[in-house]
């Protein structure tokens, strides 16, 4: 073995590899983090030198705290969680993994403060992908949507994000994910704004249509509930059909069935601007204003205001 090899192998892993993701969570120091329902393995990669520990295990805390109180217990029984130490001040890039078993890989600035981590979306969007099963590649527009959509939901229930801020980025983002001429149905869509932004959209046409179907008496929570306790989180492959009927099952509709076939398979163009106003969300040169005495205004009280 020559010196170049020896000092490749030498080097610690970038963990680019999820296999090396797995082998680091197997192999490195862990702290097993209680949840109700489940617990957090967490690994610092290599020790993560420089990263403020004690900043990462509240923001750790917070993230987890979101997606509990949204799904009623932590969704996943075992989590892995590898933080991986960068430059910078604040919360880099992440992936989620289920095939050995439900995994994120996180990157941290070392100068990252504590308004950087109260900041960061990232971790609760990744703990939302691992609490729904995985699906194949050409609904990936699904999972970033459901990602996209509850994410923001989920930390203003928990009190981390203001109810406006939930608005405001939607009022910003859905636009961008609406279909161009050329665009075709959301199955098999690649386009960034088309997976997030659009499949937010298409998250939030669910919420509406579920509390109309059911008269008020349930929300896409409920649905979202269902499909994580069936499933178990994203260590297990459902086809779109099977998540949306069990969706339906708790809601006792068959919103999301209809939802998806429509929108996986054709161009949909959403009226975002009346889907907006009939939920009172208004927007006045940039600030969003809430009307209260729209039809849907008592929706959007209950998705976003803090939950006691
Ligand atoms: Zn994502």
């Amino acid at each position: 073995m020559g010196a170049a090899a020896l000092a490749q192998t030498n080097a610690a892993p970038t963990y680019e590899d999820p296999d090396d993701l797995y082998a680091a969570l197997a192999n490195q120091p862990v702290e097993r983090i209680a949840q109700a329902g489940g617990e957090i393995a967490l690994v610092f990669a290599d020790g993560a030198p420089g990263v403020d520990r004690e900043r990462v295990r509240a923001w750790i805390g917070q993230a987890a705290d979101a997606v509990t109180r949204y799904f009623g217990r932590f969704p996943v029984q075992h989590y892995g969680l590898l933080v991986i130490a960068q430059d910078g001040d604040s919360v880099g890039h992440a992936t989620t993994f289920g095939y050995a078993g439900s995994a994120t890989r996180i990157h941290v600035g070392r100068s990252a403060d504590t308004a950087a981590f109260a900041r960061d979306w990232i971790l609760t969007h990744e703990m939302l992908h691992a609490a729904l099963p995985d699906l194949p590649r050409r609904a990936l527009w699904l999972q970033e949507g459901n990602a996209t959509y509850i994410e923001p939901i989920a930390r203003a229930r928990a009190g981390y994000l203001s109810e406006r801020e939930v608005w405001r980025q939607s009022l910003v983002g859905m636009p961008k994910g609406e279909p161009g001429p050329d665009d075709d149905g959301m199955n098999g869509t690649k386009r960034w704004a088309r997976l997030y932004w659009g499949g937010a959209t298409f998250w939030l046409q669910a919420e509406v249509d579920i509390a109309r179907a059911s008269g008020g008496r349930h929300s896409l929570r409920d649905a979202m509930r269902a499909i994580n306790r069936q499933s178990g989180g994203n260590h297990v492959d459902w086809t779109p059909e099977q998540l949306m009927a069990a969706g339906d099952a708790a809601t006792g509709t068959n919103t999301l069935t209809r939802l998806y076939t429509r929108f996986a398979g054709q161009r949909v163009v959403t009226d975002l601007d009346s889907l907006f106003a009939s939920l009172g969300i208004v927007d006045r040169d940039g600030d969003v204003v809430f009307d209260d005495a729209a039809p849907l205004a008592h929706l959007r009280r209950s998705l976003t205001r803090r939950a006691a």
